[in-house]
This record gives C-alpha cells, sequence and structure tokens, in this order.
C-alpha cells in the first residue's frame, strides 16, 4: 500500500517526473531481474562443463592405474568438447566486460572476406552433426578489420541458426557483394523470434521467453557482441523472422573490391 500512497501523492504533486519516475524504476527492475537470471544461468552452464571433465578425469585416473592406456586416450579426448565450451564461455563473458569498459580491441588487417566466410562454414559444418551448411553466392571483396573479431560473428550467427532449429536440416548463408558492400544472410528454418522481442535480443544478457527457447541452453551474450563487432567495422546487423518458420540475420559490411 505504502508505494501507492506515495505514488499518488508524488503525482499529484508532479505527473510527468513520476511518470518518468516510474518507467526509470521499471527498466532498472528488469534488467535487475536479467542480471539475476543471467547470474543463475551462467552458473548451471559454467557448472555442467565442468562436471563432465571432471568425470572423465576420474576416468583416465582410474584407467591409467590400471594401465590401459587406449581406453585412457579415448576418455582424455572426451575432455576436448567440455574445455572448448568452458572456453568460449569464458572468452565470452571477457568480451562483455570489456565492451562495457569500451576496451575491447580490434586488429587492423586485410581480410579476404569470401575466404573468411568459407573458413567459417567449413569449421561449423565439422562441428555439426544435425545439420548442413549450405553456402550460395559469393564475396569477392577485402576490407580492413580484425578477420578472427569478424570470424567471431558469422560463427556466432551460424551457430545460432543451428541451435535454435532442431529438427531442421538445413541452414543457409547467402553471399552477395555490390561495388562497396558485402551482404551475409544467415538463415534458418528454426523457432523464430517474436516481432516485439526481435530488437531486444541485441542487447546484453537477452533471451527470448517462451518454453522452447529457454529449453536451449545460452546465456543471451553472443548477439551482443556481435552487434558491437559489426558496428566497429562500420556494418549494420538486421533480423527477420517468422514464429515457426525461422529467422534471417542480415550482416552488411561496407568493403573494397578484392584486388
Ligand atoms: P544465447 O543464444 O546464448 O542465448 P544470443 O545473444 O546469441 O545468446 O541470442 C540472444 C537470444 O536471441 C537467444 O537467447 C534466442 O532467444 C534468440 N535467438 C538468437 N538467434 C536466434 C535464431 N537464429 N532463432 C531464434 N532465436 C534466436
Amino acid at each position: 500500500l505504502l508505494p501507492v500512497v506515495v505514488g499518488v501523492v508524488a503525482l499529484r504533486r508532479d505527473p510527468l517526473h513520476t511518470i518518468g519516475f516510474v518507467l526509470d524504476n521499471s527498466a532498472r527492475k528488469e534488467l535487475e531481474q536479467r542480471k539475476d537470471d543471467f547470474i543463475s544461468m551462467a552458473s548451471h552452464e559454467l557448472r555442467n562443463p565442468l562436471a563432465a571433465l571432471k568425470m572423465q578425469i576420474q576416468l583416465v585416473r582410474k584407467r591409467l592405474e590400471r594401465q590401459s592406456h587406449h581406453e585412457a586416450a579415448t576418455a582424455l579426448s572426451r575432455v576436448e568438447g567440455p574445455v572448448k565450451q568452458l572456453e568460449r564461455l569464458i572468452g565470452e563473458l571477457l568480451d562483455v566486460s570489456k565492451i562495457q569498459a569500451g576496451r575491447l580491441e580490434y586488429l587492423q588487417e586485410t581480410v579476404d572476406l569470401d575466404a573468411l566466410l568459407h573458413e567459417v562454414a567449413d569449421t561449423m559444418q565439422q562441428l555439426s552433426t544435425t545439420h548442413t551448411i549450405v553456402v550460395r553466392g559469393a564475396a569477392p571483396r577485402v576490407l580492413v578489420g580484425d578477420k578472427d573479431r569478424l570470424g567471431q560473428v558469422f560463427t556466432n550467427l551460424l551457430s545460432n541458426a543451428i541451435k535454435y532449429s532442431p529438427g531442421a536440416e538445413t541452414v543457409e548463408m547467402d553471399l552477395s557483394a555490390s561495388e562497396e558492400t558485402v551482404t551475409v544472410r544467415v538463415h534458418d528454418h528454426g523457432l523464430g523470434i517474436p516481432r516485439e522481442q526481435r530488437d531486444k535480443i541485441f542487447e546484453r544478457f537477452y533471451r527470448v521467453a517462451g518454453p522452447k527457447q529457454k529449453a536451449i541452453p545460452g546465456l543471451g551474450m553472443g548477439l551482443y557482441i556481435v552487434a558491437e563487432i559489426v558496428k566497429h567495422h562500420g556494418g549494420t546487423l538486421t533480423v527477420d523472422s517468422a514464429v515457426g518458420k525461422g529467422s534471417t540475420f542480415t550482416v552488411t559490411l561496407p568493403c573494397k573490391r578484392d584486388a
């Protein structure tokens, strides 16, 4: 009751200021809630690969004690997955904190976009046991920028396309180029994103609400980082989507004709 009374009294004194205060407050509450959700999800996401590592390490130790080297080697090879998962998570956490502090650093190198995009698609294809990545068109252009960071953009978009389209068989990456730009469209046949949440997915820690989306692991950092890298390179990032049908993420980057 007290906040209501205070609100009514404040509203009568200074209506515009009070409405601003109420909006401010609810935006702050939403961010607080998102941070709480993030911490709880992050703890789980970090704990799962650690538990897998712990189990495999115990297995290796037991097998080595019994001197069965081949089995020990097999068990040891299973730690690579969770180690990579932890590496990626911790890398993304660091990227987010660097972006927040304005300290994300970029190299300035000549990047062959066609080569980079095919390299990323090939690597993702090797990792995916569920989807075929179809690359169409070409991007015979170069730009000056950070090759690894740009690779991170397309790795992330392809990884999301695969992750959020369980049951689909393909994801497509369409490349096209004009005199001064390259456009890359990453297209999936998955869950889609409700219209009113489309802008929010680029915000830090935001994840689409809904049981199907929440059942898929993630922390809402990828697209925030992707948007930042694209912006740094002078490009644009947009999304088009139909719920239950799929999504298309479009990146356009300024570039030069391949010499
Ligand atoms: P994460 O996938 O780790 O949650 P991202 O920042 O990459 O974080 O994405 C933010 C949210 O946007 C995701 O939680 C998901 O709800 C939604 N999203 C991203 N890509 C797709 C996609 N291709 N299809 C459907 N939803 C997506």
